[in-house]
C-alpha cells in the first residue's frame, strides 16, 4: 500500500511543496542507487568537515550542537516536551546518548557473547573508518579509541530500568545549577549555538551522565573528540551513502547484531526512512495514506469501543478491594479525563519551507531532519500544542502519552488483524480492543500511575494504596523474570513491567467491555465450532503471530520494554480464569498459573 502511494507520488509532476512532491521526490532520490553510488562519501562532507574543524572547546560545543538534528548521538540529544511537573510548559530535555551499540550493557557485560559482539563492533568501526580514507593501522587504533570512549560513557549512563522511573529523569534545573552539576561544558555557548540563548531552565534527564560528559569535554583531547565524532557521522550517514558504506553498515547492524540474512529490498528501506516518525516527512506520507485507506466509519466505531472500555475500566476500579476511596476517586477522575485521538491529526503540521529534491538522498534526509529539529526547538516558549501526534498515521502501533493523558491510535493499526469494520465483536474486542485497554492501562502502570489527570508528575496515591500496588506489581515482575526465551537469557521483569501491566490490563478490560457489548445484543452463534469467548482469545493471540531470529531476540531482551510476542500472548492469559474457562484449561496445565501467583492489578 505505502509502496503504491510513494511510487505514484514519484511519477506525478506534483506542485512544489505539496505532500506528493515531498514524498515523491524523496522516494525517487532514495531509489536512485546509481547517483548515490557515484557520489561516494561526498554527500557527508558537510558534517565531516565540521568535525575536522574542531580545535578547541568552543568548537567542540558548536559541533555537538550542529550534529544533534541528525541523531548522530554526539554525547546526548536535546528534545522538547512538556515539563514533567508542569504539563502546560514546554521544556528542553537533554537525553544521555553517545553510544553506537543499543545499550550500556553491551560495553559492560563480561560474558562471552557480549565480549565478542563488542570486538565485532570495534572491527566494524575500523572498517568504516578505513572506507572513509584512514590507513588500516590508523583505523584500528581509532576504533579502539572509540570503544574506550563509549565504554566510559556507558559506565556513566543510567540503566533502562532506572530511566523508567519518572522521578529519576525529572530534574528540571536552572542554568546556574546545570553549570555546577555538569561543570566544564560550555552550556551557555551550547544553547546559543542552538539558538536558545534566552532559556532559563532545562531538564538533564540523567544528571550523573552529564557530569561525566562535561568532564570528558575537558580531559579528552580535541583530536580524540574528532575521531569519535567522525565515527558517529559515518555511522549515522552510512545507510544513505554509496554501496560500500551501506553494505558495511548492514553487515554489522543487520547481519551481526540482529542475525538478518539479507537486507530488505531498497524500496522498503526508503519507505521506512520516509515514514520514520520523528524528523521525517512521514506525516506528509500519512496524509496521502489516509486519503486512500482510512474509512470514516472506522473512526466512529473505534471511539464507540473506547467508550465501552472506559466504562468497563471505571467499573473495575470501583470494585477493586485493594484501593482506598480517595485514590479510587482520583483514578476515576484520571480515566474520565483521557483524551482519545484516532486515525490522523486534526491539524496537519506545516512544512512550508522544507525543500526536497531528487538529486541527493542524504541531502533530503539532512534537510528534513534539520527542518523538524528547528520546528521542535521553536516550541520552547510557545504554548503546549495538545493536538500534536507522536506517531505518523501509517504506523501500526498506538501509544499513551502521560503528559497529555491521552491514548492515540494511528490509522495504520485500524486494519486487520487488529481491526475490521466488518468483523464481529469477538474478533475486534480481542484484537484492537485489547490494544485500547493496553494503552488505557499505561495511564495506571508503574510509571503512568505517577502522573495525574492533567499530565503532571504528582502523587495522588495514599501510602497504603501505593504499597498494595507495589506488592501486586511485584508478583508480575516475578512472573516475567522467570521466563527464559533463550537459554540463559531471561525477560527482565522490571524493564518490561509497564508493558506487562498494560498487556494484562488490556485483555481484562477488553474482555469486560466485550461482555458488556454481548449483553447489549443477541448472543452470537458459534463460528467454526468456536464460542464468542474462544474467538475473543484467539483474536488476541493472532495479533502476536511473528517470527524473530535469536540474535534479534537477544537485543530485544536487553533493550525492549515490551516482552517478546509469545509471552505477550501467553503471559496475561495464563493469569485469567475467563481464559481457563473458555478453553477448559485444568489446574496445573502450563497456561493455568496457580491462583496465588497471579497478579491482579486493574
Ligand atoms: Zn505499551
Amino acid at each position: 500500500m505505502l509502496r503504491a502511494i510513494v511510487e505514484e507520488a514519484a511519477a506525478a509532476g506534483a506542485p512544489a511543496g505539496s505532500e506528493r512532491q515531498l514524498v515523491g521526490d524523496f522516494y525517487a532520490s532514495g531509489m536512485d542507487e546509481a547517483a548515490t553510488d557515484a557520489a561516494g562519501l561526498s554527500p557527508a562532507a558537510r558534517e565531516l568537515d565540521l568535525v575536522e574543524g574542531i580545535a578547541e572547546h568552543a568548537g567542540l560545543t558548536r559541533a555537538i550542537a550542529a550534529l544533534q538534528p541528525h541523531e548522530m548521538r554526539p554525547g546526548f540529544s536535546p528534545f522538547v516536551r512538556p515539563d514533567p511537573r508542569d504539563s502546560s510548559t514546554n521544556r528542553l530535555h537533554l537525553q544521555q546518548g553517545g553510544l553506537g551499540l543499543p545499550d550500556r550493557d553491551y560495553y559492560l557485560r563480561e560474558d562471552e557473547t557480549s565480549r565478542s559482539l563488542l570486538a565485532a563492533y570495534e572491527e566494524h568501526v575500523a572498517r568504516t573508518l578505513a572506507l572513509a580514507g584512514s590507513a588500516a593501522s590508523e583505523a584500528r587504533e581509532r576504533a579502539a579509541l572509540v570503544v574506550r570512549f563509549e565504554t566510559r560513557l556507558a559506565r556513566a549512563s543510567m540503566t533502562r530500568v532506572d530511566q523508567r522511573d519518572p522521578y529519576k529523569v525529572a530534574n528540571t534545573m536552572g542554568l546556574p545549577e546545570l553549570a555546577l552539576r555538569a561543570e566544564g561544558f560550555d552550556w551557555a555557548g551550547y544553547l546559543t549555538a542552538l539558538g536558545l540563548a534566552g532559556i532559563e531552565a532545562v531538564n538533564p534527564r540523567q544528571p550523573d551522565f552529564f557530569a561525566e560528559l562535561a568532564r570528558a569535554t575537558r580531559d579528552v583531547a580535541a583530536d580524540e573528540w574528532r575521531v569519535y565524532l567522525r565515527w558517529h557521522v559515518l555511522r549515522a550517514w552510512s545507510p544513505y551513502l554509496a554501496k560500500p558504506f551501506a553494505d558495511e553498515h548492514f553487515d554489522f547492524f543487520g547481519r551481526r547484531l540482529l542475525g538478518q540474512k539479507e537486507e530488505k529490498p531498497r524500496w522498503e528501506r526508503v519507505v521506512e526512512v520516509i515514514d520514520d516518525g520523528r524528523r521525517s516527512v512521514g506525516e506528509a506520507l500519512g496524509r496521502l495514506y489516509v486519503e486512500r485507506v482510512f474509512p470514516p466509519e472506522a473512526k466512529t466505531r473505534l471511539r464507540e469501543m473506547v467508550e465501552y472500555l472506559r466504562a468497563a475500566l471505571a467499573d473495575r476500579i470501583r470494585e477493586l478491594d485493594w484501593l482506598g476511596p480517595t485514590t479510587k476517586e482520583s483514578a476515576l477522575e484520571k480515566l474520565a479525563a483521557f483524551t482519545v485521538k484516532v486515525g490522523y491529526p486534526d491539524r496537519w503540521h506545516d512544512r512550508a519551507g522544507l525543500r526536497i529534491g531528487r538529486s541527493s538522498y542524504l541531502g533530503n534526509v539532512r534537510a528534513t531532519q534539520r527542518f523538524e529539529f528547528a520546528y521542535e526547538l521553536r516550541k520552547l516558549g510557545a504554548p503546549v500544542d495538545r493536538t500534536e501526534w507522536g506517531m505518523t498515521p501509517p504506523t501500526v502501533n498506538a501509544y499513551y502519552n502521560p503528559s497529555f493523558n491521552e491514548i492515540v491510535f494511528p490509522a495504520g493499526i485500524l486494519r486487520p488483524p487488529f481491526f475490521d469494520v466488518h468483523a464481529d465483536d469477538a474478533s475486534n474486542y480481542g484484537a484492537i480492543g485489547v490494544v485500547i485497554g493496553h494503552e488505557m492501562s499505561h495511564g495506571f502502570d508503574d510509571s503512568g500511575s505517577q502522573y495525574d489527570a492533567q499530565g503532571n508528575l504528582r502523587n495522588w496515591w495514599s501510602a497504603e494504596d501505593r504499597a498494595s500496588y507495589d506488592a501486586r506489581t511485584g508478583r508480575m515482575v516475578e512472573q516475567f523474570d522467570a521466563y527464559e526465551p533463550l537459554p540463559g537469557s531471561h525477560i527482565n521483569g522490571k524493564l518490561t513491567l509497564g508493558e506487562n501491566i498494560g498487556d494484562l490490563g488490556g485483555v481484562r478490560i477488553a474482555y469486560a467491555a466485550f461482555q458488556r457489548a454481548l449483553a447489549a445484543s443477541a448472543r452470537p452463534e458459534p463460528i467454526d465450532g468456536l464460542s464468542a469467548e474462544q474467538r475473543f482469545f484467539i483474536a488476541h493471540a493472532q495479533v502476536w503471530r511473528s517470527i524473530i531470529r535469536d540474535e534479534a531476540l537477544l537485543v530485544r531482551l536487553l533493550t525492549d520494554p515490551h516482552s517478546p510476542a509469545r509471552y505477550r500472548a501467553n503471559g496475561p492469559l495464563s493469569n485469567m480464569s475467563e481464559f481457563h474457562d473458555a478453553f477448559r484449561c485444568a489446574a496445573g496445565s502450563p497456561m493455568c498459573r496457580p491462583a496465588a501467583q497471579r497478579p491482579v492489578i486493574w
